[in-house]
């Protein structure tokens, strides 16, 4: 039956919430460092990115500075100026264009109004032969251009810088789009940008270039006050066409060595993308952009940067996630290694639990058997002994200390200590699987103590030497003193069996058997005398005993009985021949003889007997205590040879002893069977038989 709890096999709900809690701690401490990696990279990268990218901003403003910044102050000196030359121009020019590298063209685009059209062409022609103001054809600027449209005001191209790449001769005005900035340009008296468009080239139709005009206002007067002032002394306009191309080279190419694509939008214009370092892809907003406004000649420019994949190192892309990685692997790994480490424990404290249960259970054997318990360590003969194992023999273990074999031996009984010494040779020789003996021991108050010594080895080296051996001992003398008890008992009933059984077959006075126990010896002396051996049965009676009794009492008469069947018994030889008082002072001998001769020649050693007693009997003729024999013998009895047959044939026998003068031996001597008679031999008792 095992009762044994079965807790602890499964997890405790601290074991599992342990565990739980270090996945989570663990878990939210990796997301943790991945978050704020993911925070500071991400700020790293903007602050990265935000150098890079007033790297470039710095690129396209000087850029764009250059432009501005050079425009006006040709404006403001041409503002001084009452006329300009195509010389004047072309030298101007050729100056500013050096200075300002993103303006690929300048122009001068004076303000004609309507009614002057004709003469300022004709003049125009005059320097530059075939000179017309036109308009790029209705349907595009790649369709070609035509005459002029009527219009109050005309911003034509007079001049323009280099001259091969001129759209000499179109009219601004014409869109009124590009027209606004110059207007916003006349009224501010500062350089003002168009938006975006395709520069024109006359002549080269199609294919056109992104760009963007920045139109100076140029004045009558030096710097006009006023928005007023600024329309009535109006002259034209200084015009530099700048191409995105060129404007965003120096930039582009610091954002290309710095890993960045760079997108331009005019916010003026609906946020319209105009311009983009890889072209083809349509923009779409991404989250690692960075977006910079920029003032573009007064237009609300916005550049955005943004980091081409690894721009920032792949390592440093990658940290965070590494970090969350590994901090959720390690975490795991704790985890495991925390559930495996309480699994382990639950273990133990179940292992501990059960062997606490069987220590409990063994103490509680020792306990219920009272049994000493021994351990020998045989090398060193150390006998480590419990309190029970000393308080038997009525001391405590501190009394017998240091335990070894020689305390147990000096304690044991010297005649036992053999016979356990044997025990153990025989177990440490592998004959007896255990060892098992029973010997005395000596108690302190000086008396026996019974002790059943039991044990194994249960430690033996390489050899199959034994080293240690152990077991318990057991105080066994009650039962030892029941043994002996039921010992004594049965003898005592054993003497008075055999007292009952001698009562029942021996005669009282004399000890010889009684008449009761003939038969049965009689018969067992015929079962072996059928087996071809010779039997013969002698009786005898001793003669005139009624005058002796007369004479010598009663008493004396008795006391001859015991001594004629002391000095018959003396004279039987085998231990198969019995001697029975047949009744008064007559008896029987049943006895074996090979032949009739040795048959008579032991009647005549027992005649000799009687007589060599000598007992005084002064009425027998004879002076002393005589008797009569008769002898019946067989040499071969037959089946049909009975007691009765037996005894009435010696009895005849003694009769006829009787008859013939007593004191004397009558024989009969049977060859087999019943009623053979064997020739009589009479002889007088005495030493002669
Ligand atoms: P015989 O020679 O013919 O045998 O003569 P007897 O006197 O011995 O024969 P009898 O049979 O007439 O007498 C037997 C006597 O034996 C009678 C009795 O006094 C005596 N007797 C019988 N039993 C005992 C006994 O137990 N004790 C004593 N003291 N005498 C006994
Ligand atoms: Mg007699
Ligand atoms: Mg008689």
């Amino acid at each position: 039956m095992n009762t044994r709890p079965r807790r602890g096999l499964w997890p405790s709900f601290v074991d599992v919430a342990l565990v739980a809690l270090v996945l989570l701690v663990g878990l939210a401490g990796s997301l943790g460092a991945y978050r704020s990696l993911s925070l500071k990279a991400a700020a790293q990268e903007r602050e990265q990115l935000s150098a890079m990218g007033q790297s470039v901003v710095d690129a396209f403003d000087r850029q764009l500075m250059r432009v501005v910044e050079a425009l006006q102050a040709a404006g403001q000196m041409l503002s001084a100026e009452p006329g300009l030359t195509h010389e004047q121009f072309l030298r101007y020019g050729a100056g500013l264009i050096d200075d300002a590298s993103a303006m690929t063209l300048l122009e001068w685009q004076p303000v004609v109004p309507h009614e002057q059209l004709a003469e300022f062409e004709r003049q125009a022609a005059r320097e530059q032969p075939g000179y017309r103001v036109v308009e790029p054809a209705p349907g595009g600027p790649d369709g070609g251009f035509v005459t002029v449209q009527v219009r109050e005001l005309h911003v034509p191209v007079h001049y323009s810088w280099p001259e091969s790449e001129a759209a000499v001769g179109v009219d601004m005005a014409f869109d009124p789009r590009r027209m606004h900035s110059k207007l916003i340009a006349r009224d501010t008296g500062v350089p003002i940008a168009s938006e975006v468009f395709a520069v024109i080239r006359r002549g080269q139709p199609g294919g056109a270039r992104s760009g963007f005009a920045v139109s100076a206002p140029v004045y009558r007067v030096p710097r006009p006050v006023g928005a007023e002032a600024r329309r009535r002394e109006l002259r034209g306009f200084l015009a530099g066409v700048v191409e995105l191309s060129a404007l965003m080279s120096e930039a582009a190419l610091r954002a290309d060595a710095n890993g960045l694509d760079v997108f331009v939008f005019d916010q003026e214009e609906a946020h319209r993308l105009i311009y983009a370092s890889r072209a083809g892809e349509p923009f779409r907003a991404g989250e690692r952009d960075m977006a910079l406004s920029v003032d573009v000649g007064g237009r609300p420019w916005q550049l955005v940067l943004r980091p081409r994949p690894g721009a920032f190192g792949a390592a440093g892309d990658r940290m965070p996630l590494l970090v969350l990685a590994a901090g959720s692997l390690a975490t795991l790994l704790v985890a495991v290694a925390v559930a495996r480490s309480l699994v382990v424990r639950r273990r133990l404290e179940r292992t501990e639990a059960v062997l606490a249960e069987d220590r409990q259970h063994l103490s509680n054997v020792i306990d219920g058997t009272a049994a000493g318990t021994w351990d020998w360590h045989l090398d060193s003969d150390r006998l480590v002994i419990n309190e029970r194992w000393a308080q038997m023999l009525g001391f405590s273990r501190t009394e017998l200390e240091p335990v070894s074999g020689k305390t147990w031996e000096r304690l044991c009984h010297e005649g036992d200590l053999a016979g356990a010494r044997e025990a153990l040779k025989r177990h440490f020789g592998g004959q007896e699987e255990r060892y098992a003996a029973e010997f005395r021991m000596r108690h302190a108050a000086g008396h026996w103590v019974w002790v059943q010594s039991s044990g194994r080895v249960f430690e033996r080296d390489a050899s199959g030497r034994p080293l240690r051996l152990a077991g318990t001992h057991l105080d066994i003398s009650r039962r030892k003193a029941d043994e002996q008890r039921v010992q004594d008992d049965a003898r005592a009933l054993e003497a008075a069996n055999r007292q009952l059984r001698d009562l029942a077959i021996l005669d009282a006075l004399t000890g010889a058997f009684n008449r009761r126990h003939f038969d049965d010896v009689c018969l067992a002396a015929l079962t072996g005398a059928r087996c071809g051996q010779a039997v013969g049965l002698c009786m005898l009676d001793i003669d005139h005993f009624k005058a002796y009794n007369d004479r010598y009492g009663h008493q004396a008469g008795d006391a001859v009985l015991r001594a004629m069947v002391q000095t018959l018994k003396h004279g039987l030889k085998r231990s198969t021949d019995a001697l029975f008082r047949l009744g008064g002072e007559e008896f029987g001998v049943i006895f074996s003889a090979p032949s009739a001769i040795a048959a008579q020649q032991f009647v005549g050693r027992l005649s000799a007997a009687v007589h060599a007693l000598a007992l005084p009997h002064e009425d027998n003729p004879q002076r002393i205590v005589t008797a009569s024999f008769g002898l019946a013998w067989w040499a071969a009895p037959t089946p049909l040879l009975t007691p009765e047959t037996m005894y009435a044939a010696a009895d005849e026998a003694l009769y006829e002893a009787k008859r013939t003068g007593r004191d004397r031996i009558v024989v009969r001597c049977f060859s087999a069977g019943e009623g053979e008679r064997a020739p009589e031999i009479a002889a007088p008792a005495g030493p002669q038989a």
